[in-house]
Order: structure tokens, then C-alpha cells, then sequence
């Protein structure tokens, strides 16, 4: 993804991105510092920490909904654990916990996920068909009685989106990226629109569309390649966000040009190892990233115009143009 013709637009360190070095900082000084820094993360050595990312070939952002854009997945999480906290003890099996969810539901199309939950319990019982009723005991009506709690819940409590996300969305927005959605979830839409959130996108790829057209779910990446044609972009150009197992293993399996995760309880160490190429505990994280990636395309431009020499002393880009 860090392609050497773009190493003169990273930034340093968090802790060098103060005013003062803001005002000085040269690209040789900042690989220095991004150098001796990066010794003190062993750990990180494989992924890119979201102040070295490099977003100047991005120009699309597929995002996943649940989790990325709207903390739904906490609706999810009590829905899923309503259902089979119950009936697994109708079962005599053993109980269900969080931990359940992250393992087999998390990400998935949501048969799916009661069909793995349910096989790691051995328990087996008739597919039925997305017509059953949910009080059938097949897994398709298993799917639709947690379709029914998960209605139930965004209507008693709405959702709102996180303001972090909507920051770097808004960012890539008015940078002049491309966006669309890509969830499993069927309920896609009307998430979307409870959090206000439903007329930034103008490609949405969700459970329903997956369903219609036949596309494979995550962890495949089928949908995710999808949404990118929608959006008239190559796959490379297009970064993935996701915050499950399932998704950053359709991204990572995927030729995308990035892929970002998201730590909202999945940890970091796993989503490494799936496959994150930059990992963060909130989306605002990249917003220098996406500056910057602007500033160098600005400059690109000015530098086709008349610009033949680089100012010794570049000035931080704001780029605050977005509404
Ligand atoms: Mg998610």
C-alpha cells in the first residue's frame, strides 16, 4: 500500500505532530522519527499505525455498518443473546455468551450465524426457508425470531451514529472519495436512516441486495467487490472498514488497496493477524491520514500548473471544506 512515490506525504508521529513541527517537519526527519518509533511496537510491525497510512491511491471506502458506522452491533448482541440464551437452555446445552457471538455470529449473514452457533453446540435441526415463522424451530426461523428482537430494540431505543465515524466520513466525502455500505445485514436501511446517516451513500450493498443477486456473504468478499463496481471503481483503489472477523477476512482475501479495522472488542492482535493493514479504536484516528492525501493531490495539481520547485518549509493542510 506505502508505494515510494508516496512517502513524502506521511506525517510523523502523534507525538510529533505538534504546531511547531507541524511548521518545520521535513519528510526526511518524519521517516526518521516514524524509524525509531516503530522499534518501540514490535508488535504493530505488520500493520501500518493509522499516522503512516498512506490513503493517496484511495478513492473509494467500503464500509461496514454494524459496528463501523453505528453501534448496532450492541443491538445485535442482545438480540442474538435473547434468542438463544433461552433456547440453548431449552436444550440443555451449554450456555450462551458473549463470547459465542464474537466466535460465530459476529459479521455474518444472519442464517449463518445461527447455523455456526448452533453446530458449535451440535445441534441439529431443518433448514426450513426465509418464510418460516419465527417461532418455527428451524434455522431459518431461529433467524427470523432474532430479526424480531433486533426490530424491537432499534424501535425502543433508536440508534446514533458514532461521531467519530461521521467525522471521517464527512472527511472523505469532501475529499472527493467515493462511499457505499456493504453489510449483511438486511436491516441495512432503516439502521442507515435511524441514524441520519442514510443520504451520504449512494451505493448500498447490504443482506437484501447480497440475497437478490446471488453474492456470497463475508467472510467472503464477494460483496465488498460488489460494491466497488457499483461505485465504478477498481478494487485497488477501494479501502474496506470493518470491525469483525468475518469482514477483515473479506477484505484481507480481497485485492483492496487497505484494509481497516476497527477495535470494538474483536482486539487488535486478532485483527492483525486476519489481515488489517491499519488498525484503530476510532475512525477520527485516520482524519491525517485523509488531509494529507488531499494536500498531496492539491499539490499534484499545482505542481502540473507552474510549481517546479518544493517549498523548504511546507504549510500543514488544513482542509477543513467539508459541511
Ligand atoms: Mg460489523
Amino acid at each position: 500500500m506505502t508505494s515510494p512515490e508516496n512517502q513524502d506525504a506521511m506525517l510523523p508521529t502523534p507525538e510529533d505532530r505538534t504546531p511547531e513541527n507541524a511548521q518545520t517537519e521535513n519528510p526526511k526527519t518524519s521517516a526518521a522519527v516514524d524509524a525509531s518509533t516503530a522499534g518501540s511496537t514490535p508488535a504493530d510491525a505488520r500493520s501500518l499505525s493509522p499516522d503512516d497510512a498512506d490513503l493517496s491511491g484511495i478513492r473509494g471506502w467500503l464500509f461496514d455498518l454494524d459496528g463501523v458506522l453505528t453501534p448496532t452491533a450492541m443491538v445485535h448482541m442482545h438480540a442474538w443473546s435473547r434468542l438463544f440464551t433461552p433456547y440453548l437452555e431449552q436444550h440443555g446445552a451449554e450456555p450462551y455468551t458473549e463470547s459465542d457471538y464474537f466466535a460465530y455470529i459476529d459479521g455474518k449473514p444472519r442464517y449463518d450465524g445461527v447455523r455456526s452457533l448452533l453446530e458449535s453446540r451440535g445441534i441439529s435441526i431443518p433448514e426450513g426457508d426465509v418464510t418460516d415463522a419465527p417461532d418455527d424451530d428451524t434455522v431459518h426461523g431461529l433467524g427470523n425470531r432474532k430479526n424480531e428482537a433486533f426490530n424491537q430494540t432499534l424501535a425502543e431505543e433508536g440508534v446514533e451514529a458514532y461521531p467519530a465515524s461521521v467525522a471521517f466520513l464527512d472527511a472523505v466525502i469532501a475529499s472527493g472519495c467515493r462511499v457505499a455500505v456493504v453489510s449483511s445485514s438486511k436491516n441495512a436501511e432503516p439502521v442507515l436512516a435511524a441514524a441520519g446517516i442514510d443520504d451520504r451513500f449512494e451505493v448500498i450493498v447490504d443482506g437484501l441486495v447480497a440475497a437478490r443477486d446471488g453474492i456470497r456473504g463475508k467472510p467472503a468478499p464477494d460483496t465488498f467487490e460488489h460494491a466497488a463496481e457499483l461505485l465504478g471503481l477498481p478494487t485497488t483503489a477501494c479501502a474496506v472498514v470493518e470491525d469483525a472477523e468475518s469482514g477483515v477476512r473479506a477484505g484481507a482475501e480481497g485485492d483492496f488497496g487497505l484494509v481497516v479495522g476497527v477495535d470494538r472488542g474483536v482486539g487488535r492482535d486478532a485483527l492483525r493477524e486476519l489481515g488489517a493493514d491499519v488498525i484503530v479504536d476510532e475512525l477520527d484516528e485516520l482524519l491525517p491520514a485523509v488531509h494529507r492525501a488531499a494536500a498531496a493531490t492539491d499539490g499534484d495539481a499545482s505542481a502540473a500548473n507552474d510549481r517546479t520547485t518544493a517549498s523548504p518549509t511546507p504549510e500543514p493542510e488544513p482542509r477543513e471544506d467539508h459541511a
